[in-house]
């Protein structure tokens, strides 16, 4: 008998031919966030993955269930194929459970058997164990519909898995699965949410911030890399590229029409992360960007913005509103760390009135002011390289 957590995944189940390479990646995002809680092996079985710790398997959990791909982990206790042993697991594993929560509570005994051979089926296993633990506590009623601890069975080739809780993960997809992209990461709300989002659905990211020293300041640039970090408890290994961004905001500042300001600052960050993306071999920018939030938000400006780009543009906020942007950057705890009050390079510069109707030809013509091409010609001496793996 030994302590492990059990894993469900969703998704990868319905990729045929290409399940390998899913279950891998998974493994792989499962074994980075794993290793600096210490040794610990990794099993697969059909449908599931074991992740045996050396030591207790709650620390383990309360990461596993940031990484998508898993469905929900489950702290498990594997038992021999011999009926009096789980028996006798079962009880044990009860028994702890009525000491956390509130009796008299009802329970059901559910059995998955994958393994055909075992010698009893799933209603006998149901009925037989579950009246050796009523037989054997107190504090227990049976409620087959609708009960307040489910006593689960996974029976399979070599072992009976036995639990009790599932804890839900995020789902998706594992993430390296959907190729590569680079996340324009400000210190706001929305970005590291839609980071987290792409990450999601399978696709490994790169970051970029743009910072404007000494206009923004060390907790500026601290809070970018908070959020860096915390995407990383994704299971992935994020670059994250800060540009010094000053100089440039300075030339546009100065040459460009105050009206077009954020069209043309936003452009020209384009225009740098296309480069870092394309010298990264990243395929697509994601953005935060949502419809109609900010002035830099409207169809117009978004499609103006959008032309400096040389490769597609995924906005997964795109339709969200405000308030489910912000209960899902609590979800994945990215809320209270964008929240904290300092100001990155758009705040500093933001003028009083800025377009909301672009004409594409005249900001073109406006942006010739600050040469864009030989403002980007030096861009690498300005970029600073940090990597983020837990
Ligand atoms: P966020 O909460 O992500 O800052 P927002 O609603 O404040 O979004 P904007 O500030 O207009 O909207 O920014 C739109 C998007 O442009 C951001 O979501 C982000 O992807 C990108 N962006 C803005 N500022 C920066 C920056 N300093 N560095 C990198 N990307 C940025
Ligand atoms: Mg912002």
């Amino acid at each position: 008998m030994y302590d492990l957590i059990l894993i469900r995944y969703g998704e990868i189940g319905l990729k045929g031919d290409n399940r390998p390479f899913f279950i891998n990646k998974l493994i792989s995002s499962i074994k980075t966030i794993c290793r600096p809680l210490g040794e610990f092996t990794v099993q697969k079985s059909r449908g599931r993955i074991f992740v045996i710790p050396e030591n207790s398997t709650a620390q383990y959990l309360s990461r596993l269930k940031k990484i998508p791909g898993i469905v929900s982990a489950s702290p498990a206790t594997a038992v021999e194929l011999d009926f009096p042993a789980v028996k006798k697991a079962a009880l044990k594993m009860v028994q702890k459970k009525l000491t956390e929560i509130e009796t008299p509570a009802s329970f059901r005994v559910q059995t998955n058997r994958a393994n055909k051979d075992f010698h009893l089926n799933s209603l006998e296993v149901n009925s037989r164990l579950g009246a050796h633990i009523l037989q054997n506590t107190e504090g227990l009623t049976v409620d087959l519909e609708n009960p307040e601890l489910t006593v689960e069975l996974d029976i399979r080739s070599k072992n009976i898995y036995l639990f009790i809780n599932r804890i839900p993960g995020p789902g998706g997809l594992p993430v390296g699965t959907s190729g590569r992209g680079l996340l324009l990461l400000s210190g706001g709300i929305d970005s590291p949410a839609a980071g987290w989002l792409a990450l999601k659905r399978g696709i490994s990211l790169e970051a970029v911030h743009f910072h404007t020293p000494p206009y923004t300041g060390q907790r500026a640039r601290q809070k970018v890399l908070d959020l860096t970090d915390k995407l990383s408890e994704s299971g992935v290994h994020i670059k994250l590229h800060l540009v010094h961004f000053t100089e440039i905001q300075r030339a546009i500042k100065k040459n460009c029409p105050e009206k077009y300001l954020i069209t043309i600052m936003r452009r020209m960050m384009f225009r740098i992360a296309s480069r870092i993306a394309e010298k990264n071999d990243l395929q697509v920018l994601v953005t935060g960007e949502c419809i109609g939030q900010v002035s830099s938000q409207t169809l117009e400006n978004i499609s103006v913005i959008r032309s400096t780009a040389n490769l597609p543009v995924l906005r997964p906020l795109i339709g969200y509103n405000k308030q489910e942007i912000i209960q899902l950057a609590k979800e994945i705890e990215t809320y209270n760390i964008s929240r904290r009050p300092h100001q990155d390079c758009c705040t500093v510069f933001v003028p009083k009135h800025p377009a909301t109707r672009p004409h594409h030809e005249e900001v073109v013509r406006a942006e010739k002011n600050i040469n864009p091409d030989q403002l980007m010609e030096n861009i690498d001496e300005k970029i600073e390289i940090i990597d983020f793996e837990q």
